[in-house]
């Protein structure tokens, strides 16, 4: 496994000296996202620009997804792009993810990205831009499937074929009135299940839990992990549906409060012990 590890690094750095685009992208766009960020942080910015050539914007986004680095090392990597590249990726990325990066950015510097997205794109982001840090709002992702409840199954399928592309988890479809208020939600497998006229009221949990967008993360974290749910519908105070927080965040926010907690356990510790100092 190693072995072949060297392997395909030896053949990427090759084919980046060589500025062979062909060999590149073959080897490298096979490989797992989280692997291609692994290699992706670890060559030179003079390589790095070669691959910012080498890849669209779309596939340096699932690269970007995956990367768990320092806001610092965010801003660099942004920098290195063109302009426009960058804005690109960015509207590529889910929309939560995007938010998080452009977190950490000067507000000019985010503006000017905006204004280079496409507009109903850089709208949905500054919408999330606003809502305040550690809430349900600043986690949650736009891209989730929402059906209506007046559908059949045979339209539900047909809405989800055509969403499922876009949207960062369709094992959830969420079910809205007329008025896009949350009414239900079912999952994949309670729609494939059913006949193709069966009316999506007919099959849909109508007790549907959900959160409110001004919720903590933390105490988000906490009902995910007792109803076991991959995601969790987030709603405004008349029960409109916003958006979804996924697992994968959820993770995020575990990972964070268990090192927030294990830093202050540190402190307590070096307090307790005058030896060390
Ligand atoms: P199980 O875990 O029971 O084997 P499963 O494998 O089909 O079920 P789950 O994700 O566990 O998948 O559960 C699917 C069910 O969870 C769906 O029928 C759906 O109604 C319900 N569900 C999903 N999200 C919510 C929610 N936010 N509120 C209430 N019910 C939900």
């Amino acid at each position: 496994e190693d072995q072949k590890k060297l392997h395909q690094q030896i053949l990427l750095n090759t084919a980046l000296e060589n500025k062979d685009i062909h060999n590149f992208r073959d080897e490298f766009l096979s490989l797992h996202p989280y692997d291609q960020a692994r290699f992706f942080i670890e060559i030179d910015p003079v390589h790095r620009k070669q691959v910012y050539y080498f890849l669209s914007p779309k596939e340096m986004a699932f690269l970007f997804e995956q990367l768990e680095i320092e806001d610092e090392e965010y801003r660099k990597l942004l920098s290195e792009m063109l302009p426009q590249y960058a804005a690109d990726v960015l509207s590529y990325m889910f929309t939560d993810n995007a938010v998080d990066v452009l977190n950490i950015l000067e507000k000019d510097q985010v503006a000017s990205y905006l204004t280079m997205m496409d507009q109903g794109e850089a709208q949905e982001i500054k919408d999330l831009l606003h809502y305040e840090e550690y809430t349900a709002g600043s986690i949650m992702t736009t891209e989730y499937v929402a059906i209506e409840a007046s559908q059949t199954v045979r339209s539900a399928m047909f809405i989800l074929k055509n969403e499922a592309a876009k949207a960062e988890m369709i094992y959830y479809l969420y079910v809205i009135d007329e008025e896009k208020r949350l009414v239900g939600v079912l999952s994949l497998r309670d729609l494939i299940i059913e006949e193709d006229d069966t009316m999506i009221t007919e099959i849909m949990n109508d007790r549907v839990v959900y959160v409110s967008v001004s919720d903590d993360q933390e105490d988000i974290a906490r009902r995910m992990k007792d109803y076991n749910f991959l995601a969790i519908p987030v709603v405004d105070f008349q029960r409109h549906l916003l958006g979804i927080i996924t697992i994968d965040d959820i993770v995020d926010v575990i990972d964070e409060e268990a090192s927030e907690d294990y830093s202050k356990l540190a402190a307590v510790s070096d307090m307790d012990s005058p030896s060390k100092s």
